[in-house]
C-alpha cells in the first residue's frame, strides 16, 4: 500500500503528539506513527509535577493520553507502527511503516525521542529482566520488602530512588561524584528519606548473581571508589541504572546531519534540519533540556514550520 500525506510525524511522545495537534491544526492532515513505546519515555515516569495545567501533579500515562486525546480530537491520525525506512533524498520523502506500508510525505516531522542508556557492565545483559532494568516505575513492584540500588545522580536517578524507597525496604544510590546534578527538590526529599543511602564517589564495576537452571537473580553489586580505587559489594536484590538516554536517531543516520552523541542537528528555535521540509522535534534533538514541556514546545515549533514550508512551496 502506498499513501500520500502533506505531513507524516514519527513518534509520540510530547514532541510528537502536540506536533499533530498544530499540524492538524493547520489542516495537513497529519499521519502520526507511534513506534515502539507509544507515548514515549513519560509513559514510565510515575509522577510529573512539572508540566503545567496539572496544578495537583499528575503520572506521565495520563498527561501523555491526555495530550494523546487532544490531538485526536482535532483530527490526528494516530496509528500503531514502526517507521522502519525513511528517503529524504527527494520529496514527497518516502518513509515505510512497519517494512511494508509506504507514505509519500510533502513533510516529516522527527520526534522519535531518547532512550534509556545501559552501563556495558559484564553481567548486565545476563541479569537484564532479573533484576537489572532501566525502568523504576515499571520494575520496581518486584522489589517489595527488598534492598535495591540505583545508579545515576540526575532527576531520573533521584526519582527512580525515591519512588523504590516507598517499596523496598532500603534503597542505596550510587553516584561517581560527591553531588547530584539533579534538582534541588528531588535532592532534598532524597535526604530526607530515611531508607535511602547514598554511595558517593563511586562506580559500578560489575552486577553479582547466581544462576540454577533458567533462573537467575541478582545478589549484589560491585562498586569501586574513584579516588581510594577499593571495591566493595552492595547486597542488593535489584539494580536499577539512571545514566541518561541516547536519542533514537539511527534510522535517519545519513540522511539528516546528526553529532556525535546522536542528536539530530536543527537550526536553533525552528526545528529545520538540513533537509529542507525535515523538522525535528523533542529528546532526539535536544541535548539539554530533555523536559516533557519542552519537548511538547519544539512540537508545536515543528507542526508550525511543517505548516509554513508548505505555504511557501
Ligand atoms: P542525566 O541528567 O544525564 O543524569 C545522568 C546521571 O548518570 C548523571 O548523574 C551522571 O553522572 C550519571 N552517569 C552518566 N554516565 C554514567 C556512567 N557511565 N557511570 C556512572 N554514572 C553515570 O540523565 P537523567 O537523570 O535521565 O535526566 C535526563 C534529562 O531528563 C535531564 O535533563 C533531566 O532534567 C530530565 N528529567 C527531568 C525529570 C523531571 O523534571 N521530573 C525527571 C527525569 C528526567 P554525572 O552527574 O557525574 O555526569
Amino acid at each position: 500500500m502506498e499513501e500520500q500525506v502533506k505531513c507524516l510525524i514519527i513518534g509520540s511522545g510530547p514532541a510528537g503528539y502536540t506536533a499533530a495537534i498544530y499540524a492538524s491544526r493547520a489542516d495537513l492532515k497529519p499521519i502520526l506513527i507511534e513506534g515502539v513505546q507509544p507515548g514515549g519515555q513519560l509513559t514510565i515516569t510515575n509522577e510529573v509535577e512539572n508540566f503545567p495545567g496539572y496544578p495537583e501533579g499528575s503520572s506521565g500515562p495520563v498527561i501523555m493520553e491526555d495530550i494523546r486525546q487532544q490531538a485526536l480530537r482535532v483530527g490526528a491520525d494516530i496509528r500503531a507502527g514502526m517507521v522502519t525506512e525513511v528517503d529524504f533524498s527527494q520529496r514527497p520523502f518516502r518513509c515505510v511503516v512497519d517494512n511494508r506500508d509506504a507514505i509519500l510525505a510533502d513533510t516529516v516531522i522527527v520526534a522519535t525521542g531518547a532512550s534509556a542508556r545501559w552501563l556495558g557492565l559484564p553481567s548486565e545483559q545476563k541479569f537484564r529482566g532479573f533484576g537489572v532494568s532501566t525502568c523504576a516505575t515499571c520494575d520496581g513492584n518486584f522489589f517489595r520488602k527488598r534492598t535495591t540500588v540505583v545508579i545515576g545522580g540526575g532527576d531520573t536517578a533521584l526519582e527512580d530512588a525515591l519512588y523504590l524507597a516507598q517499596l523496598c525496604t532500603k534503597v542505596y544510590i550510587v553516584h561517581r561524584r560527591d553531588q547530584f546534578r539533579g534538582t534541588k527538590a528531588l535532592q532534598n526529599a532524597v535526604f530526607a528519606t530515611e531508607n535511602i543511602e547514598v554511595v558517593w564517589n563511586a562506580v559500578p564495576v560489575d552486577i553479582l548473581g547466581e544462576q540454577k537452571g533458567f533462573i537467575k537473580k541478582v545478589t549484589g553489586l560491585q562498586v569501586k571508589d574513584v579516588h581510594s580505587g577499593e571495591e566493595r559489594t552492595l547486597a542488593v536484590d535489584g539494580v536499577f541504572e539512571a545514566i541518561g538516554v541516547t536519542p533514537m536517531s539511527d534510522l535517519f543516520k545519513g540522511q539528516l546531519e546528526i553529532n556525535e552523541q546522536g542528536y539530530i542537528l536543527t537550526q536553533p528555535g525552528t526545528g529545520r534540519t538540513n533537509v529542507a521540509g525535515v523538522f525535528a522535534a523533542g529528546d532526539v534533538q535536544d541535548p539539554n533540556y530533555r523536559q516533557a514541556v519542552i519537548a511538547a514546545a519544539s512540537g508545536a515549533i515543528a507542526g508550525i514550520e511543517a505548516s509554513r514550508f508548505l505555504m511557501e512551496n
